[in-house]
């Protein structure tokens, strides 16, 4: 069994050669590293790690004995997260890098549990404190048995917090590091202390469909694919301002949910036979015929909204408002319930001259509270 740590890294690349020392002074042997990061990071891995040849995860395979190609490692194992447009991303800033870093590790941690013969060790240590999240997340989703979550430890502080502490070597050197007061003082690298934490996980693997171990997966369309209701419910509370579906909440703005509800009720009093009917002429509507309905949604906008008088794009809608809204409450949806459900959930297009939109689950599981 060929085992690989998988680890987040963020600007301290310090993080990759001390868990690799704490596991092997547990014992297992590594065959391969896989580092997910940003272009910082990515940077900082090769300028700490790897710098011509001379990077401290070199030396640190010269100090313990270990020949260079002892473990499936190098530069391009480094994973920077990438934008949409395929860039990669500085720093994990806001929701939508967030976002992405967590795709990241979902697609990297399928990936590697695919493999039976391989067991995958998870260190959530490294980078910001999200990035450790969401690959903890991803191991909760995929992880088997044989697979291991681990936090690593440096103590004291005055290592973690040390740019050229990188592992305690065989001899011990005196090395600067800042002190509690971040004074520069000296400390043996004897007192360094690293200490692997196993963390708990939730054994969702197995309750998951052969369908839903196809491909990677968000780990919302993973959980919802766990609630087997024979009737769900799309519920569609205006008074809450907030859709509901399988016990998940997503919360829409009154613009949004306004247009929403109102797809929800004409699909609902459409004339037509089918269930599940995937936008027929009668359940879907072409944008005029939106657009025909300001009056409904100007409407359900004002009960939705205390703010008087207050010129929205929701009660004076064109054909660019009503794509905008649509592709945000999309969005929302997909964040929320995954693309698996938000396939049924969302705003569906259908057809041309003229597209038709609906929402796609059948009409008699929809409610809608006003
Ligand atoms: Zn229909």
């Amino acid at each position: 069994m060929k085992t690989i740590l998988l680890a987040v890294c963020g600007l301290s690349p310090q993080v990759i050669t001390e868990t690799l020392f704490a596991l092997h002074q547990q014992g297992p042997q590594i065959d391969a590293i896989r580092v997910l990061t940003t272009r910082a990071g990515k940077d900082a891995c090769l300028a700490g790690l790897f710098r011509a040849g001379d990077g401290h995860y070199y030396r640190y395979l010269d100090e313990y004995g270990l020949p260079r190609d002892a473990i499936d490692f190098a530069p391009r194992h480094l994973l920077a997260v990438l934008a949409d447009d395929g860039t990669e991303i500085d720093d994990i800033a806001d929701e939508y890098h967030s976002e992405r870093f967590l795709r990241l590790c979902m697609e990297e941690t399928f990936a590697l549990a695919r493999d039976d013969e391989q067991c995958v060790l998870f260190s959530i240590a490294g980078g910001r404190k999200t990035m450790g999240a969401c690959l903890s997340l991803a191991a909760q989703c995929y992880a088997r048995p044989q697979d291991r979550i681990y936090h690593v430890l440096v103590q004291p502080s005055e290592f973690e917090n040390c740019r050229d502490f990188y592992y305690p070597p065989r001899t011990p050197r005196t090395i600067e590091v800042l002190n509690r007061e971040r004074r520069p003082c000296h400390m043996s690298t004897a007192e360094a202390q690293i200490t692997l934490v196993p963390m708990p996980f939730f054994p969702l693997r197995r309750q998951l469909t052969p369908r839903m171990l196809r491909r990677p997966e968000s780990p919302a369309a993973l959980m919802l694919s766990l609630v087997r209701e024979d009737k769900p419910q799309l519920l569609i509370d205006l008074p809450q301002k907030k859709i509901v579906w399988k016990g998940v909440e997503c919360d829409l703005t009154p613009s949004l949910l306004a247009l929403y509800a109102v797809l929800a009720l004409h699909k609902q009093e459409a004339a037509c036979a089918k269930s599940p009917c995937l936008n027929c002429g009668d359940c879907a509507l072409s944008v005029d015929q939106i657009l025909a309905k300001q009056a409904d949604i100007t409407r359900l906008y004002q009960r939705l909204t205390t703010r008087e008088a207050v010129k929205s794009g929701a009660t004076a809608l064109d054909e660019e408002h009503v794509g905008q809204y649509r592709s945000k409450i999309n969005r929302l949806i997909a964040g929320t319930f995954g693309d698996h459900e938000a396939r049924a959930l969302r705003v569906g297009s259908r057809g041309a001259r003229p597209v038709r939109y609906a929402i796609g689950v059948a009409r008699e599981l929809i409610r809608v509270v006003l």
